[in-house]
């Protein structure tokens, strides 16, 4: 199971769409599925809308968050269509809101049916529910499809550092860490209440950098790239 953020489908400006992200995330999860890999993406949609953006607009935080579980379908239909034009595998987006006539509504049978028959799922809408985020529905699929692991997709960084690398150039990454330890130094990975219920769990992630090519494949093959949490 993967996480890929919003952002990693938008340009330099974090927003919207740049064509060329939704081809290289197909290139790279296309990677993932040649090896034989069962694979399910769960895909945000902050390079859209963010719930917690509500106040600003003067609108109430559900309603925020039902454009933000939208901005997730209209991701999730991009790398359908980037996937489906490089004839890597067949493609399902399953939705935690009904969008008949656009995709299947998520079953947690049929996901797993899909995954078995090597369909590549793509999973949007979230939760379906609001004031929670596609972190959360990440590590809720990851558990309740029995994932090996979660591949979350960082953009700008290749793990998990002691302090934020981008302000401090001495900043050390973290090969593995346990989730006490990440909690206890404050670190942040996700989404605090999702991070704890994967750590519940004893769910296994893997954090990376969205931008190297072959990273989620090579992550899958065993190999030690960005960071490992583990229980
Ligand atoms: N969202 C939600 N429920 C969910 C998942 C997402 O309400 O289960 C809304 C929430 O407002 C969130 C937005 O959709 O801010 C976009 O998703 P998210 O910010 O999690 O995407 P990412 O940061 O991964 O791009």
């Amino acid at each position: 199971m993967a996480k890929i953020s919003g952002e990693a489908f938008a340009g330099a400006s974090g927003a919207g769409t740049d064509p060329a992200r939704p081809a290289w995330l197909a290139d790279e999860i296309a990677a993932v599925h040649h090896l034989g890999t069962q694979i399910a993406v769960v895909v945000g949609g902050g390079n859209y809308v963010r719930g917690r953006q509500a106040e600003s607009w003067g609108i109430e935080r559900a309603e925020a968050d039902e454009i933000g579980m939208l901005g997730t379908v209209m991701n999730a239909l991009m790398l359908r269509g980037a996937l489906t034009s490089r004839g890597a595998a067949e493609v399902r987006v399953m939705t935690a809101v009904a969008m008949q006539g656009i995709a299947e509504p998520f079953v947690r049978l049929r996901a797993d049916r899909h995954l078995r028959a090597g369909r590549i799922v793509l999973l949007a809408g979230g939760t379906g529910q609001p004031y929670v985020t596609a972190d959360y529905a990440a590590v809720q699929r990851a558990l309740e499809l029995s994932a090996d692991a979660l591949l979350v997709a960082k953009r700008g960084v290749d793990g998990v550092y002691d302090r934020d690398p981008r302000t401090h150039p001495g900043a050390r990454r973290y090969a593995h860490l346990t989730y006490r330890e990440a909690i206890a130094r404050k670190l942040t990975v996700m989404d605090a209440t999702a991070f704890v219920l994967a750590g519940e769990q004893g769910l296994l992630m893997h954090v990376f950098d969205v931008a190297a090519a072959g990273a989620m494949a090579a992550i899958c093959e065993g190999r030690d790239l960005g960071t490992r949490i583990t229980a």
